[in-house]
């Protein structure tokens, strides 16, 4: 094939893979809702069920949110969420500087956004004001009401990409799929202060993770008058994981995630829907499967999933450390070793970054991944392996982050051209040291 060929051919491929992602999420996050919830975690008993019942059963898994309740529920949650990101006091904190050379300035608050909405939902329960399990029993209403609203959002986003754009960090690549897709903006804002990305990653995202978390919890006591401790083990290790995120988030500001996606279906979309349902759907399979691990096996895995924890965070903090400190640190108790690159911004300004090559980014060029798709493995083991779907989340982590450590390694090429051969050179393997 020849270089036009290959280029028809590759955008053929980005266009099929964005419009599948486009149509199939929705009606995804809708069959493992049903699937985890009302058929045992069999994907062979929803097809069973769709053969069975045709139109009625369709509706079942596809329930229209005709309720004012999921409304409410997310409503209220949202708002909450917002008034939180814009009232409560926090650091002032400086992004990195952006393509067309831009430094958004945040307001470091998550952490204590995180307690004040753990809190007050744990208290709404424990004075009976308010009964967590009724968001378990709404969940199918919830997500579908969620993947309408987010993809108003997404339309929202374009059109204010287009029509007034926050920043010069915006712009149309002239394609509406494209710029749908991937979005317009980098940080898109309400008013001055009110970011955007920041809302729908962190504080809707991550944050009904932890909620939803805690629900499936309740309502499985609320079922059975306990807690399975493999309902505990998943619930714990899936809370440290978030708090973690929390004490780190104006770290998350420094990310891919953040500092190079666009606001668009892609990240938006992914935080507001695929969060809230993939991400949590190991919990959601526990409320009806109590599995009874016993102690030392409860303990092991908790053990195992706290490590992987505190490796990631350990490998995101080295990275954050020495180029916080310009290379002045120490990691593993020496002078770290470095590549000092430089690269063009957008404006043709020269700047220089540093790229660490010993610790954890000495291993390999992702490795921080390897924690990451493990401690989701160890908090969905405490399901065993009765179904496959309990593991669909590690799975889906580990096609993400196999194709995010490709995609961060070309726009690292492109970027930092032969700095980035060198240390592919000193560093050779992408994320398994040894392997790949
Ligand atoms: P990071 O943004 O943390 O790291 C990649 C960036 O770091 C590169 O784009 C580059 O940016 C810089 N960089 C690359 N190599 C080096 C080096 N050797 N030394 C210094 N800087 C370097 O990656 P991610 O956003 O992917 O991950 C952040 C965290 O989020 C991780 O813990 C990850 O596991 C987690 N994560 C979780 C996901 C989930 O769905 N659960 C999804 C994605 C991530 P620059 O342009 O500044 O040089």
């Amino acid at each position: 094939m020849g270089e036009a060929g290959k280029t028809v051919h590759s955008a053929l491929l980005t266009y099929t893979s964005m419009i599948s992602l486009l149509t199939l999420c929705p009606p995804f996050v809708m069959l493992l809702w049903y699937t985890m919830v009302h058929a045992d975690g069999s994907v062979i008993q929803t097809y069973e069920h769709l053969k069975q019942h045709g139109l009625q059963g369709l509706k079942e898994v596809f329930p229209l949110p005709s309720s004012p309740t999921p409304w409410i529920i997310i409503g209220s949650f949202a708002a909450f969420e917002a008034v939180l990101q814009l009232v409560l006091p926090g650091k002032r904190f400086e992004g990195p500087i952006s393509p067309a050379g831009n430094i958004p300035v945040y307001k470091a608050n998550g952490l204590q956004a995180y307690a004040v909405t753990l809190i007050t939902y744990i208290s709404l329960w424990w004075f009976g004001i308010f009964d967590p399990a009724i968001v378990y029993d709404h969940l199918g209403e919830i997500f579908a009401a969620l993947i309408v609203e987010s993809f108003m959002f997404c339309i929202f986003l374009y059109i204010k990409g287009h029509v007034a754009p926050s920043s010069s960090d915006s712009g149309s690549s002239g394609n509406i799929i494209i710029d749908f897709y991937w979005g317009m903006e980098l940080y898109p804002r309400i008013g001055k202060n009110f970011d955007i990305k920041v809302f729908t990653n962190c504080r809707f995202g991550m944050m009904s993770w932890a909620v939803l978390a805690v629900t499936y919890c309740i309502k499985q006591y609320e079922e059975n008058g306990s807690v399975s401790d493999s309902m505990l083990v998943n619930t714990v290790l899936m809370l440290v994981y978030i708090t973690k995120f929390f004490w780190w988030e104006s770290g998350y500001w420094c990310t891919m995630d953040i500092a190079h996606d666009r606001a668009g279906f892609y990240i938006c979309w992914g935080c507001l829907v695929w969060v809230p349902s993939i991400y949590t759907s190991p919990g959601m399979y526990l409320v009806n499967h109590p599995v009874n691990l016993g102690t030392p096996l409860a303990l092991s895995i908790l053990a195992a999933g706290l490590l992987c924890i505190y490796i990631n965070y350990d490998c995101d903090r080295q990275r954050q450390e020495f180029r916080r400190t310009n290379g002045k640190c120490t990691i593993w108790g020496r002078a770290p070793s470095k590549i000092v690159a430089t690269y063009k911004t957008e404006k043709g300004e020269t700047k220089t970054s540093l790229l660490l090559t010993s610790g954890w980014w000495g291993l390999s060029r992702h490795f921080h991944y390897v924690p990451e798709i493990s401690a989701a493995f160890f908090w969905t083991v405490p399901a065993l392996f009765n179904h496959f779907l309990p593991y669909f989340y590690v799975i889906f982590l580990t096609i993400l982050l196999f194709d995010r450590a490709k995609r961060d390694d070309d726009r690292c090429s492109s970027k930092y051209q032969k700095y980035w051969k060198l240390y592919c050179n000193k560093v050779r393997y992408r994320i398994i040291p040894g392997i790949y």
